[in-house]
């Protein structure tokens, strides 16, 4: 498939001093333990230094910076919303210095402690844009997106999707819908509580994601499913949301973030990755933050990830870490 203009200009974009991307990791915990998680997570929260360390960088940057894009991530991000709050208040304050940067921040979280009033605080910071999934209705939800407790987590999601919407503010709330080959079936009734609940609201989007095996210890309790068999599932599935504005669909020329130069991983201990599944990939692990903000980068380990930028190859800047990593069948992030 040939690049056409939106690919072109997120290159562009990627390469430009001008733009810079943050996944921050605020913590690496979870209060969830899903049954095909990949994530081990060993390391907890983010730690003072590198908080510094990404308040500063943001302080020498943000005079030449035109787009800020931070995306907060985990772990669950919003067991250590203290950290989101502290640099998201330097971002506020640095934004107001230069009102030519253009600031976005979004956040994947499992929902549980998004309720109304810590969204409002979060869209107050500018965080506006929420990525939350779920697996099916609660019986289904419920045996695969569970607590570590071994609890449910449906109910509280639910109850939290539905106090979002009393929100008067502009934000959105991707609600990525997984399925497995042995649960797709079941999810219509997921898919009609959401269209009974969130139909017409625009805010609301739908997103059919497979389960993929990730490379964590869950890997082999994972069937997987080839792209044609992706394909018809998810036809299948659109079919059944309502208001067909609210599918939400991958563009067929995506570029990964892990991808673009200037794009960079910080992870709650200040070692920089590229790529948010391969955490404990030694290939993914290409330098570290110091407390003054400076960015300590190993050149010829980043150069694989962004490999993608010479050959021009879709597929290598869709998921250069696939590309690397030929053996294992691995998919997309989160
Ligand atoms: S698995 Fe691929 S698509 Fe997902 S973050 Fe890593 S490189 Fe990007």
């Amino acid at each position: 498939m040939n690049l056409k203009n939106e690919a072109f200009e997120q290159i562009i974009l990627s390469l430009h001093p001008s733009s810079l991307n943050l996944i921050l990791f605020p913590t690496e915990h979870c209060n969830f333990r899903c049954t095909y998680c990949y994530e081990d997570y060993k390391i907890g929260r983010m730690m003072p230094e590198v908080v510094s360390g990404i308040k500063n960088l943001l302080h020498h940057r943000y005079k030449t910076l035109k787009l800020l894009e931070i995306s907060w991530f985990g772990g669950e991000p919003l067991l250590a919303k203290d950290v989101i709050f502290e640099i998201s208040e330097t971002i506020l304050s640095l934004q107001e210095q230069n009102p030519d940067l253009n600031y976005a921040a979004n956040i994947t979280t499992n929902g549980y402690f998004l309720t109304k009033q810590v969204a409002e605080e979060l869209i107050n910071y500018g965080i506006s844009s929420y990525q939350i999934s779920l697996d099916g209705d609660r019986q289904l939800h419920d045996t695969t997106r569970v607590l570590s407790n071994g609890k449910g987590s449906f109910d509280v999601i639910m109850s939290n999707l539905l106090a979002l919407k009393q929100i008067q503010a502009e934000f959105t709330v991707l609600i990525r819908i997984h399925y497995q080959k042995s649960t797709f079936v079941e999810l219509k009734s997921l898919i009609d509580t959401l269209n009974d609940n969130f139909g017409g609201d625009l805010r609301f989007q739908f997103y059919f994601k497979s389960v993929d095996k990730l490379g964590g210890e869950n890997d082999e309790d994972i069937e997987a499913l080839s792209p044609i068999e992706k394909a018809e599932i998810e036809a299948y599935l659109k079919n059944f949301v309502a208001d067909s504005r609210q599918v939400y669909s991958m563009s067929n020329q995506y570029i990964c973030y892990a991808s673009k130069p200037n794009s960079l991983a910080i992870r709650a201990n200040g070692r920089i990755a590229k790529c948010t599944v391969a955490l404990d990939d030694e290939r993914n692990d290409i330098g570290y933050i110091q407390e003054d903000g400076k960015l300590c980068l190993f050149q010829e380990k980043l150069k694989p990830w962004i490999r993608g930028l010479e050959s021009l190859d879709l597929k290598t800047l869709a998921c250069p870490w696939e590309s690397l990593n030929h053996n294992k069948k691995i998919g997309s992030s989160k």
